[in-house]
């Protein structure tokens, strides 16, 4: 049972491994990983649960902005969830010089007072000795709470940090559901919406008993994005209810979703729509993991 949270933020500059440090600690691709930088759309990395503690690690703020509106629907997720961070891990690649990016970071994390821990990165591509300078030049620029080499790529040192991380954490109750599933937010924000509009047009038992896919989801090159959504309830009366006659319920679901879906998104959207029945599918473990309950 999760009885306690922390939230950190993983600073850096782009392309120090943020996003595949990430993604080794999670043990999964949340993160999308790039050689080219700036490829972190929204603020949040990831939910991770561990035993009693259920981590919530945050992209950098102030260094891009909330570029999309479903960026600016986590940010506020998280601003109504706690008043600040509990500690910022810097992640740093290992070159016994500190970069003026890395600079401006040390300068913000002084005025901010947050507590950091310095993670140096792809210590694979160095010799100890070399790290052992930086290790030196870091702790002369700066307090940190503690400073962890790793390899993200390699999984070294990943222990120790998720370590580092757990003793900042406080008692309290999970920010996010276990269901949160991170590696497509905006998949997730889209199958909110719908079924926050099935909740609004249907009696309360037929909502209760549905499922929701995003099965199709695509941008095009003009920033028009396609998007198939399944329905899935678990009787066939239930089917007829959320169509409708002559399919006016499930046109009326689609327009109210759709209009909903094009503010996040801050684009033009097509939404196709589709009910199916599946028997029991709360029963069916195989079924809840298709639909994104990943606990
Ligand atoms: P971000 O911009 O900070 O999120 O960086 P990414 O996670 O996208 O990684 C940038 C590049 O650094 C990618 O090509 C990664 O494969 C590479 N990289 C990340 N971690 C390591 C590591 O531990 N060792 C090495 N050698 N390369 C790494
Ligand atoms: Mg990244």
């Amino acid at each position: 049972m999760i009885t306690k949270s922390v939230m950190i933020t993983i600073a850096g500059r782009p392309n120090v491994g943020k996003s595949t440090l990430v993604n080794a600690l999670t043990g999964e691709k949340v993160a999308i990983v790039s050689p080219k930088p700036q490829t972190t759309r929204s603020r949040i990395f990831a939910v991770l649960n561990r035993d009693d503690t259920q981590f919530v690690l945050l992209d950098t703020p102030g260094f891009h902005k909330a570029r999309t509106r479903l960026g600016e629907y986590m940010v506020n997720v998280v601003k109504e969830s706690v008043a600040d961070v509990d500690a910022v891990a810097l992640v740093v690649e290992p070159v016994d010089n500190i970069g003026t990016q890395e600079q401006l970071l040390l300068e913000q994390l002084n005025k901010s007072g947050v507590p950091a821990i310095l993670v140096i990165n792809k210590i694979d591509t160095v010799k100890k000795e070399e790290l052992l300078r930086i290790i030196a030049l870091y702790a002369g620029a700066f307090i940190f709470t503690a400073i962890v080499p790793i390899s993200a790529k390699k999984g070294d040192g990943i222990k120790d940090l998720l370590h580092e991380f757990q003793k900042f954490a406080v008692e309290g109750p999970q920010l996010f559901p276990d269901g949160m599933v991170t590696d497509q937010p905006e998949k997730q924000i889209v199958a909110e919406l719908v079924r926050e509009k099935l909740l609004m047009c249907l009696d309360r038992e037929v909502p209760h008993g549905t499922a929701i896919e995003v099965t199709m989801f695509s941008e095009r090159d003009d920033g028009i994005i396609d998007l198939d959504v399944t329905i899935y309830c678990e009787k066939q009366s239930h089917k007829g209810m959320i169509i409708g006659k002559n399919g006016e319920m499930l046109k009326k679901i689609g327009q109210l979703a759709r209009t909903d879906i094009e503010r996040f998104m801050g684009t033009k959207v097509f939404l196709q729509t589709w009910v199916k029945v599946k028997e029991n599918w709360r029963d069916s473990q195989s079924a809840m993991r298709n639909f994104g309950f990943t606990s």
